[in-house]
């Protein structure tokens, strides 16, 4: 990857903030709609990708993520599809790693299965990476092959325990599926206790066609809270990301538990972050379907004036909140992009 002309230390530009006076100080960005998994509530197993052309390059997504940054956005993560099945990904990580080292940015992350995590934990401690989410429903092999259907249950583990030893923390997102995986919510907590990770519970999300029902896959996390709160104590505390999650800490163990409930309206007016697509669009809310074409902006010119007032153009869309429901058995998607599309 070339990025000699963004290797200079950005000059800080007007930070972005939202009409309801919300600075925009998180990216998320997909670096990629494939994926070696195929997870049941997340892809259908014949899925269509994007031919290449239309997704950012390297070189595109690095003047993108730049610009961000330079606007304000503190933190940065890489998620898809799968950004470890990226080819290049770790100079992209590198090149952004940048940011860190002038203190521009606090942190630069990563959401990822974990399947390729074995190899690749070091180089990316050595870019930058502190801390990373791995997606994990299970910890039964047979369980982990059905809910990922091209997965394999040793290979995530290995690459968990892989960034662990490189120094790395991981922080472990379940996605809680009603008759899947909900009577491990427990089993889960241990490991996570055990191995040092914190553990986020997901509630589903209505996001693009997928084979089953969603409605099958279900689970409101205020039942899992309810469960839980039978056997152990759980103290609500005020960490805020700015993001869907809520935490509470279990007085028994001591360990942090989140709750990620996008369905709900409790975090919209904290809300801090935009999401960029593969394809370069730019999402101010992950209920909504209005978007800004960034790819279109900057492959008309190599000068970033006519992309910050893109961005400023943008971030005056972001709305006050969103509109999802998991609707009628049957229904369309409330959302037709597929979660690999926006990144999670
Ligand atoms: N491939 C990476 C991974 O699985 O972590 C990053 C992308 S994945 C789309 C990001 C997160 O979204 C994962 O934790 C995944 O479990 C979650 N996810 C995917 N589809 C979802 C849906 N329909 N509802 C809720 N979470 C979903
Ligand atoms: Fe791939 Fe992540 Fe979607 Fe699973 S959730 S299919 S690992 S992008």
């Amino acid at each position: 990857m070339h990025h000699a002309d963004h290797q200079s230390v950005p000059p800080a530009g007007a930070p972005l903030i939202d009409p309801f006076g919300r600075p925009i100080s998180y990216l998320r960005v997909s670096v990629t709609d494939r994926c070696d998994f195929r997870c049941v509530y997340c892809m259908s197993e014949h899925m269509t990708f994007l031919p290449k052309s239309e997704v950012l390059s390297l070189e595109e997504i690095d003047r993108l993520a730049t610009a961000f940054v330079r606007r304000g956005t503190r933190r940065l993560r890489l998620t898809g599809g799968e950004p470890l099945v990226r080819r290049g990904i770790l100079d992209l990580v590198a090149s952004l790693g940048r940011h860190l080292k002038t203190g521009a940015l606090d942190e630069l992350t990563l959401t990822s299965n974990g399947s390729q995590l074995d190899r690749f934990a070091e180089p990316l401690f050595a870019a930058g990476v502190r801390r990373i989410n791995v997606s994990l429903d299970t910890l039964d092999a047979d369980r982990f092959a059905a809910i990922t259907r091209w997965g394999r249950l040793p290979q995530v583990l290995d690459g968990i325990r892989a960034a662990t030893a490189a120094g790395i923390r991981v922080k472990l997102n379940m996605v809680a599926l009603a008759g899947v995986n909900e009577d491990e919510i427990e089993a889960m907590l241990a490991f996570a206790a055990d191995n040092g990770h914190d553990l986020t519970l997901i509630e589903t999300m209505p996001l693009g066609e997928i084979d089953g029902d969603r409605m099958d896959q279900y689970l409101p996390l205020s039942r899992v809270r309810e469960r839980l709160a039978r056997r152990f104590t759980l103290q609500d505390i005020a960490v805020r990301t700015g993001g869907p999650a809520r935490y509470v800490r279990i007085a028994e163990t001591g360990q942090t538990l989140g709750f990620i409930t996008p369905l709900t309206h409790n975090f919209c007016e904290s809300c801090n972050r935009v999401r960029l697509t593969a394809t370069g669009q730019l999402y101010m809310c992950l209920g909504q379907d209005d978007s800004a074409d960034l790819r279109a902006v900057i492959r008309a010119t190599g000068d970033d004036t006519a992309l910050d007032r893109a961005l400023d153009e943008a971030i005056s869309r972001k709305p006050k909140g969103h509109d999802f429901v998991i609707a009628r058995r049957g229904a369309a998607p409330a959302v037709a992009r597929h979660m690999s599309v926006t990144g999670g």
